[in-house]
């Protein structure tokens, strides 16, 4: 399967090693027709912006950019860290609001809102090689935390790799997507979910979208692990948002209007 585009790229405003322009340059090498720049939020540890204004700037200044890449559309984004039970994340609504483009998922190391959650999600999950129980009982929190910030942040247009460093009921998560019309992102750059679980979201029903999260110039567009495992799996082209032929985009389209393709 082919892709029109990319809608996880980090820059240096967080973790990336690349500019924006490298970002763009490459996106256009690859033939893609349209990106998202979604820097990590600011509260996870060591790779987040400096602060949610970061965002805003970027913004003016890819609207300034935008003329001279008449081949490509670039939107800017986010990708927030969830932060707590509740699903609350690390950008503030009133900058979701000005996004063009949302993406939230857990991270290790986030700052929590407070002590409880910290325990409930972030320290459960180093513990989780203990026993069973500890087991279990991080796979609840990270489940609950996944799905309230999906039924809680109605700026939410994609879930990053789910159940990255954090186990989910991928089932649930799944079914939290399809209500909410979150897209449920397959990762090329972390290689995930595994199959198995793309197997489960699909047959909960989820629209997937597939995407790089390139911190280099070298992996913008690289989209190979999920273009191969929707055609081994022959996954519709409608059921991808990013799909280059086949309509993924129609369904999608309609709740997301800052997509032009
Ligand atoms: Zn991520
Ligand atoms: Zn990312």
């Amino acid at each position: 399967m082919q892709f029109y585009g990319d809608y996880h790229i980090h820059t240096r405003r967080s973790d990336g090693r690349q500019s924006e322009e490298q970002a763009i340059l490459a996106a256009l090498e690859r033939g893609l027709k349209e990106i998202a720049l979604t820097d990590h939020g600011p509260l996870a540890a060591g790779i987040g912006v400096k602060n949610p204004q970061v965002y805003l700037e970027l913004k003016e200044r890819i609207e300034d950019m935008q003329p001279l890449y008449p081949d490509l559309t670039i939107l800017v984004g986010v990708e927030a860290n969830i932060r707590d039970l509740q699903g609350t994340l690390d950008v503030p609504p009133e900058v979701l609001d000005q996004m063009d483009i949302v993406i939230a998922g857990l991270h290790p190391y986030t700052l929590p809102t407070s002590m409880q959650d910290g325990m409930g999600i972030f320290v459960q999950n180093s513990l989780r090689h203990l026993s069973r129980a500890q087991r279990e009982k991080a796979i609840n929190a990270n489940t609950k935390a996944t799905i309230e910030a999906i039924y809680n942040n109605p700026q939410l247009d994609i879930l990053s790799h789910p159940g990255l460093f954090f186990n989910v009921d991928m089932e649930e998560v799944a079914r939290a997507c399809v209500k909410q019309e979150v897209l449920f992102e397959i990762n090329c750059g972390h290689e995930h979910p595994d199959v198995s679980d793309i197997i489960i979201a699909e047959r909960e029903g989820v629209s997937f979208i597939v995407n790089s999260d390139a911190h280099f110039t070298e992996t913008v567009g690289r989209l190979r692990y999920g273009s191969e495992i929707i055609d081994a799996l022959e996954i519709e082209p409608e059921r991808i948002a990013n799909a280059l032929d086949g309509g993924g985009h129609i369904r999608w389209a309609k709740k997301h209007r800052a997509f032009t393709f």
